[in-house]
Order: structure tokens, then sequence, then C-alpha cells
């Protein structure tokens, strides 16, 4: 398994019950969306797959490892094989494009290598083939506060892509694209992802998790709702997952 939890539970510092008890198998190469309602617990949830935080209860395996129960050496080995695009990615503004798509490897890099590409980026061709592939070709040496939502998140999946881990997370990695270029983004992501990586996507777009994923996590109240093949989310389905968010699904379904 790339992704197994069980009865894990998370809840924030001020007290907030984000997670219940979520357990979830997710098998090597296998492709998930996470759908649900806002605050239903989606990114919560990527950011314990990605270790970026650590259940109070249960227990979870990431990559088959026990991820916190790791020497710190094996952890950072393991987070290296591990990419999150976080809903908003951190890109500091005076950034440029470049060298915020090649921090995508830092982790894997031995350290010399990571200090010398924040002074001469190192790999531009790699950085430059992925951002082509996204639409931004001429953007590599663009500060990052100039760049619209759109184009943040585009080099946010870049870098994600770049890393190309084994555990692909990206929480609603198509947010602020129009429809033209969410689906060129889907089509990139699942393309461009090593080929056997397990993914794990949590999307707003109930539309586009069904277009492009087999499988759907329902997620609500920091429980999952339901677990089915993307042909049995049916409407009621869709309905009570959504039942307290007045309107979402007519406009998705609609
Ligand atoms: P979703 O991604 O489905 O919208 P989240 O995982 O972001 O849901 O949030 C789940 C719950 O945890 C919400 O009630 C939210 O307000 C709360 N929450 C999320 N992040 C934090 C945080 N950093 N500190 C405190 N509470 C948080
Ligand atoms: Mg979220």
């Amino acid at each position: 398994m790339s992704v197994s939890l069980r009865a894990a539970r998370y809840v924030h510092p001020n007290g907030r019950e984000a997670l219940q008890s979520v357990s979830l198998e997710v098998a090597r190469g296998e492709r998930v969306a996470i759908i649900g309602p806002s605050g239903a617990g989606k990114s919560t949830l990527l950011n314990l797959m990605a270790t970026a935080l650590r259940p109070q209860a249960g227990s979870i395996e990431l990559l088959g490892e026990p991820a916190w129960q790791l020497s710190r050496r094996a952890l950072r080995q393991l987070r290296a094989r591990i990419g999150l695009m976080p809903q908003s990615p951190p890109l500091p503004g005076r950034q440029r494009v470049v060298t915020a798509i090649l921090a995508g490897r830092l982790g894997r890099w031995p350290w010399w290598k990571s200090l010398l590409s924040l002074l001469y980026p190192a790999d531009i061709a790699g950085a430059r083939a992925t951002l082509d592939a996204l639409g931004l070709p001429d953007y590599l040496f663009t500060h990052c506060d100039r760049l619209s939502g759109g184009q943040l998140q585009r080099v946010g999946l870049a870098r994600l892509l770049y890393q190309q881990p084994a555990l692909v997370l990206a929480d609603e990695p198509v947010s602020s694209l129009d429809p033209g270029l969410t689906e060129l983004a889907m089509r990139v992501l699942h393309e461009c992802s090593p080929a056997d990586a397990t993914m794990v996507v949590s999307l707003h777009a109930v539309d586009v998790a069904l277009r492009w994923f087999p499988r759907i996590v329902g997620i609500r109240d920091g429980l999952v709702a339901f677990d089915l093949p993307a042909a049995e989310v049916t409407g009621p389905v869709l309905a009570e997952l959504y039942a307290s968010e007045a309107g979402a699904v007519p406009r998705q379904l609609g």
C-alpha cells in the first residue's frame, strides 16, 4: 500500500477536530480524488499523507513505511519521495519561477547541490519543460509576485511534477483555473507524474473529479462518507455529501 491510514484522528492546535477517525488504503499506482464540502477535512487529510501533520491517534503508513516511527534521516528520505502541492503553494514573491520549481527536488539532492542551485539554478531545461507543458513557456525568470493566481497555481503544479514523487498529493490544484486550463492541468498532472505514481488529489469541482479519477472518496465532518468507483457516484450520493452546502450539488451537476 502507498497510503494506509487506520483510524487516524487529527485535532488542530485550536481544538478543532478536523479528522475524527479516517481509515483509507490506497494501493501503489492508484489515482484517487477526495471530494467533500468546505471544512470537511480534505486539506488536513492531505497534510497527514504528506507528514506535514502528525495524527494524535491511529496509525499511518506511507510508501510502506511507518512514517512517525522512523529515524529523522529515514523520515527525511521518505519525505523526498512524497510531493504535496498545498492549497496555497508557499511561493515567496521575490523568488523567480525557475528557483521555485527547482526547489521541488531539493529534498533529493545532496546539500551542496541544493545550496548551489539557489545561486545558479541547475537543470533549467527540466524546469522549462515542465512549465511549457502547463502553458507558461515564457515565465521561467519572472518573480512569483508578478503572477496571477492561476499562473501561481500552475507554478505550484510544475514544482510538484518536477519533483517526480512516488506519492503525488495535490490540494485543490485547479481551483483558480478556467475550464480549458483545468483540463490542460489535469492532463499534465496525469501524464507527467511517474507512471507508477500513487495520486491523491482533492478537488472542489465534482465533475473534474469524476472525469479524471476512477476512485472517489467523499469526506464529510472528518469522516469518510463514501469510497466508490466514479461510475457509482450518483446524484443522490453527492446530494447527501453536500447536504448542508446550499446550491453546491445542483451547480456541479447542472
Ligand atoms: P477542507 O480542506 O475540506 O476545507 P480542512 O482540512 O481545511 O477542510 O479543515 C477541516 C477543519 O479544520 C475545519 O473546521 C477548519 O476550520 C479546521 N482547520 C483547518 N486548518 C486549521 C488550522 N490550521 N488551525 C485550526 N483549525 C483548522
Ligand atoms: Mg482545503
